[in-house]
């Protein structure tokens, strides 16, 4: 017979009568006299209240197991905030299979807990409700994304974690080989080459929940290691893969959610129209105070910072106009802070007339314009930034989130798709470009005949998948033709030595006949995370690192002896001095 007959955050008001057995911890216990003890108990379901006759030693988080009787609650102690509380177990014995120490918080819902703490016990802290909900919603996705992939022909194929080095632009975590001393394995920021690899040996479409890594700072949606739903397609164009992947994330939504996304509708916009609009790369449409151009407005303006500058653009803030000036130098140091050489501001007052420091240098014309241009009312706050263009929309977009945007939980789910990233995104001080995605991305056809004289107009086909604001992943077609790739190499400075050094074995690959394929990495953490309605993807991950790269639980990293070392022919050096 098993140890339980139900759960505890099961029994409903159909259960009366039965005699049951369940399983748990004691939430609570509260004495009435002698004669009468209540006993919440608790497990990953929920909590129900047991009644016991006499006194008994039960006390929090001690693991028991209760014999007793459902019924229905007296009147005028239904308990509503539970879901069990309609009912409790009466005629109850108690049976002690654990007991507890005091735990260290409480394992209520309400008492802020530190993070560290919380994770030295995470043991303890998974048995909280949401951390058991957010635990299921995420198998329940992996499940969802699993299935939605073999649906469409996908088969799941595992790549190794000791490889070399993947060129996903972080830093490496590194592995020591003690058969070869001196010699690393680099876990795998992705998957990346491995999966192209599985394109060139036929097997047309590869997915993994694969685990990546990758040594950068860690913030609420960055984790060292972090799952990504890892895909790869032959003979696929852009469509193919935005197809495939929009039906994984349709399926993971109405798994952990039940809301219904209808993968075909999810809209996309161009790298160009998200930076203009939106001032981002991953807009967060669930709001609008959308980017402004003004430029064309100040064109030979008396105003000075606007004559001076390329671009002029600016942001409506809906009912804002009564801020105080303190909120607005704040708003304008933390410009400064980003980066900006200022912002003007001005508040729409009744009749159009404009309230800033700045209005008297202005025009009645271009004060008008102004406001008819940006369809301000009486009441509004309007932020605009003169400076070079992607200054500008860099600025305005951060203040359009710092003032605009929506608790992670509201707004519902607005999966957008952000295509024709610039392939590179700068230049070196070298005057070489900076790869924008992996130098595995495929240049837009018609872009090819400027890469080498104008490589920063050149777009790519790659492309990335938003959510309310969040990247969730990124994906290319990639560049199957060897030809193409050297090129690509030689202008990011790879000459055929180091080409072949790092690559060589994709560059060969390539010779044996590739196919044109194209793929996708989409976050599943920060997936999970929205879906959950979570700022932080931690709390999805059942034993994260802290924000500072720590394990506190399992006490990780920590120092190796000496002899360990010297096995992988290592010796650390003394720990820079603390000036
Ligand atoms: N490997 C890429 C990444 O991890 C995703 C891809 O291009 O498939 O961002």
């Amino acid at each position: 017979m098993s140890m339980r007959s139900d759960y505890c955050g099961a029994l409903r008001p159909g259960d009366v009568g039965r005699a049951v057995t369940l399983c748990g911890w004691v939430a609570r216990r509260r004495e009435h006299g002698e004669h009468l003890a209540f006993v919440d108990v608790r497990d990953h379901t929920g909590i129900v209240q047991c009644v016991v006759d006499g006194s008994v030693d039960a006390r929090p988080e001690w693991v028991v197991r209760i014999h007793g009787t459902v019924a229905a609650r007296p009147e005028g102690t239904v308990n509503p905030e539970l879901a069990t509380g309609q009912v409790e177990l009466r005629d109850c014995t108690v049976e002690i299979l654990s007991r507890a120490e005091p735990p260290p918080f409480p394992l209520d819902e309400r008492t802020p807990v530190e993070e560290n703490t919380r994770l030295r016990y995470r043991y303890i802290d998974l048995r909280r409700e949401r951390m058991q909900r957010n635990l299921r919603l995420r198998a329940r996705v992996s499940s969802a994304i699993r299935q939605a992939m073999e649906v469409q022909g996908f088969v799941e194929v595992e790549t190794p974690l000791l490889i070399a080095s993947t060129p996903e632009g972080a830093r490496d975590f590194l592995v020591p080989s003690r058969l070869t001393p001196g010699s690393f394995y680099a876990l795998p920021q992705s998957p990346q080459i491995l999966k192209q690899l599985l394109m060139v040996g036929g097997t047309d479409r590869y997915y993994q929940l694969a685990r990546c890594l990758r040594d950068e700072d860690l913030r609420a949606d960055r984790q060292f290691e972090f799952t990504q739903l890892d895909a790869e397609m032959s003979f696929a164009h852009q469509d193919d893969v935005l197809e495939a992947i929009s039906r994984a994330v349709a399926a993971a939504a109405q798994a952990a959610t039940g809301a219904v996304v209808d993968p075909t509708t999810i809209p996309r916009m161009t790298w160009t129209e998200a930076a203009e609009r939106f001032g981002s790369d991953k807009p967060d449409v669930r709001f609008g105070m959308e980017l402004v151009e003004l430029t064309p407005l100040f064109v030979g303006t008396g105003f000075n910072a606007f004559a001076a500058a390329p671009c002029v653009k600016g942001i409506r803030v809906p009912g804002q106009g009564g801020l105080g000036r303190g909120r607005l130098d704040a708003l304008t140091d933390q410009v400064r802070r980003w980066g900006g050489k200022g912002l003007v501001w001005l508040k729409v007052l009744a009749d159009g007339i404009l309230d800033s420091p700045v209005a008297r240098f202005l025009s009645d014309t271009e004060r008008q314009a102004l406001v008819r241009t940006m369809a301000a009312v009486e009441g509004d706050l309007l932020l605009l930034v003169a400076d070079d263009r992607i200054t500008v929309r860099h600025l305005l977009g951060l203040l359009r989130l710092e003032l605009g945007r929506p608790p992670v939980n509201e707004g519902g789910l607005n999966f957008l798709w952000v295509t024709e990233f610039p392939l590179f995104e700068a230049l070196d001080e070298a005057g070489r470009p900076i790869p924008a995605h992996h130098p595995f991305t495929m240049p837009v056809e018609e872009d090819f005949e400027r890469l080498e004289s104008d490589p920063l107009s050149v777009r790519s086909q790659a492309y990335d998948l938003v959510l309310n604001g969040w990247e969730l992943g990124s994906g290319s077609v990639r560049i199957h033709r060897p030809d193409i790739q050297s090129r690509i190499f030689s202008l990011l400075g790879i000459g055929p030595e180091e080409a072949g050094a790092r690559f060589g074995f994709l560059l060969d690959a390539f010779r044996y006949g590739a196919p044109p394929h194209a793929g996708f990495g989409l976050g599943l953490d920060r997936l999970v995370a929205l879906l959950a309605g979570e700022e932080n993807i931690r709390e999805v991950i059942a034993y994260p690192k802290t924000q500072s790269g720590v394990d506190p639980l399992m006490n990780a990293p920590s120092p190796v002896p000496d002899a360990e070392l010297a096995i992988y022919g290592l010796r650390t050096l003394p720990p820079p001095a603390k000036g």
